[in-house]
């Protein structure tokens, strides 16, 4: 009988939340029940998801910034099955592929910085992994240095470098010698740089965790006090990079800073496969892959897949032909603008925060005595009951889809695809409008919501690889 994959689909059809409470993650399967975020989705393209009752989607998200030229691109797709259709290899292993040298080619080319190097890698987690190795046998240095509300994936060594408490809490020991620095502060990072005996500084140019962005000043002294000290500057753009701020780079935008390590993940694909990227300057490749015996000393084996590197080629393709850099910029200042004018008429929003369309509203304790008194109260419940008084509304009334972001429980994050429209942003703001409207009228039904919401103990909304 041959294999079918809609027929599964169709056999299974609604079961997604029972088959994950009995098979994978109960708990996840019960918090997106209580949240009403349990839906079937069953289609997708561009910035828009379908549910099996066919209802249409506003999608914020992207996956967490995978989908940066948005879901289930043509071209992507084309180059993909093109690809299978002609039974090309992968994964021989004991070859040089031939995709991946293309696609390392257009990748040195978008990120410059002189980085002469590129290490393949699947996933954003594994891209941190390989970096501190590198770093490490490059300096000869052990100490790694990282900010406070980093997150640079959840395996153990990036873990290490994870700002959040809750995400490291019971799973030690970690890595040793990895130090914590305040985000955007550069006398602190000088003094932990000083004693020269760090391999390497990890930044996300802006902050995946709450959308926190490094000022360019900072980021330039940064590169300088790296340099000065002999540590190596990387940047983790898993989230940032792949033209989401209107750059290839987030760093990009910063003049004078010059990383000797980018890691890019996420976008890469186009959201097909697993992919990521680690570019480095010559020297430290060397110094890993330093003679015959040692050429492969650091590898992983499903890195330069054929069908990731094809993916990964049409997606850069996509970007230019689309102009998404430019998108990024265009409707990000058109969401944070709006946004920001919203600001005089809704006293919970404290700072809307940008750059292309990654972006972090901040809400805070309201002026006037009636509403700070809700602030307070629910802030006691809960820390992200205010913001998921906002996303609940938001899928269930206006069908938008957002996140809290996570550690900074009092923002919410929007990393939507840059191919959305002006009519999206519509969307957006209008339903956000609506629900911010509803939480300035207290006591009223928004708040009977958000305190039923805390009475079933409210699982975070959270995601840990936002
Ligand atoms: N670095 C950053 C900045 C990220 O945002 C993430 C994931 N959100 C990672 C690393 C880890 O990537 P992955 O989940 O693919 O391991």
């Amino acid at each position: 009988m041959a294999f079918e994959i809609s027929e599964i689909l169709e056999a299974h059809a609604g079961g997604n939340y029972d088959l994950h409470a009995e098979h994978i993650n109960p708990r996840w399967a019960r918090a997106l029940g209580v949240i009403g975020f349990d839906k079937c989705y069953t289609s997708a393209s561009g910035p828009y998801l379908w549910d099996r009752n066919g209802v249409k989607y506003l999608d914020m998200l992207a996956g967490y910034s995978v989908f940066n030229i948005g879901r289930n691109h043509p071209t992507v797709r084309k180059a993909l099955t093109d690809l299978m259709a002609l039974d090309y290899p992968s994964l021989v292993q004991i070859e040089a592929p031939l995709l991946s040298g293309v696609l390392a080619r257009e990748l040195k080319r978008r990120v410059g910085y002189g980085l002469d190097r590129v290490y393949f890698t699947n996933t954003g987690a594994e891209g941190v992994e390989s970096a501190i190795k590198f770093a490490r046998r490059a300096t000869g240095r052990t100490d790694i240095v990282y900010a406070s509300s980093a997150f640079h994936g959840l395996t153990n060594g990036a873990l290490s470098l994870n700002g959040g408490e809750i995400f490291r809490h019971d799973f030690g020991p970690l890595l040793p010698d990895c130090k914590k620095v305040p985000f955007n502060d550069a006398t602190a990072l000088e003094q932990a740089l000083s004693g020269k005996n760090v391999a390497a500084f990890m930044i996300e140019p802006i902050q995946g965790k709450g959308a926190n962005i490094a000022d360019d000043s900072y980021l330039a002294e940064a590169s300088r006090l790296c340099r000065q000290y002999g540590t190596l500057l990387i940047a983790d753009e898993v989230q940032s990079g792949m033209g989401r701020t209107g750059r290839f780079l987030a760093m990009q935008h910063a003049d004078d800073a010059e990383p000797d390590i980018v890691i890019l993940s996420k976008s890469l694909s186009g959201g097909y496969v697993p992919v990521g990227a680690v570019l480095m300057r010559s020297w430290i490749y060397d110094k890993v892959f330093s003679s015959l015996d040692q050429a492969v000393v650091h590898s992983s084996t499903f890195g330069q897949g054929s069908l990731a590197m094809a993916a990964g080629l049409a997606t850069l393709e996509v970007m230019d032909d689309e102009d998404l850099l430019n998108a990024a910029v265009a409707r990000g200042d058109m969401l944070g603008r709006e946004l920001t004018a919203m600001k005089s008429e809704f006293e919970f929003i404290h700072d809307v925060r940008w750059r292309g369309l990654m972006m972090g509203i901040e809400f805070g304790k309201p002026k006037s005595l009636k509403l700070k008194t809700a602030w307070t109260t629910t802030n006691g419940l809960n820390k992200d009951l205010f913001c998921q008084a906002i996303t609940i509304p938001l899928l269930s009334d206006h069908n938008i889809l957002s996140q809290v972001a996570g550690n900074q429980m009092t923002t919410i994050k929007l990393t939507p695809a840059l191919t959305i429209s002006d009519q999206d942003v519509a969307w957006f703001l209008e339903g956000f409008r609506d629900v911010m409207k509803r939480l300035h009228k207290f006591p009223g039904p928004a708040w009977e919501a958000i305190y039923r919401i805390a009475k079933n103990a409210i699982p975070s909304g959270r995601s840990a690889a936002e």
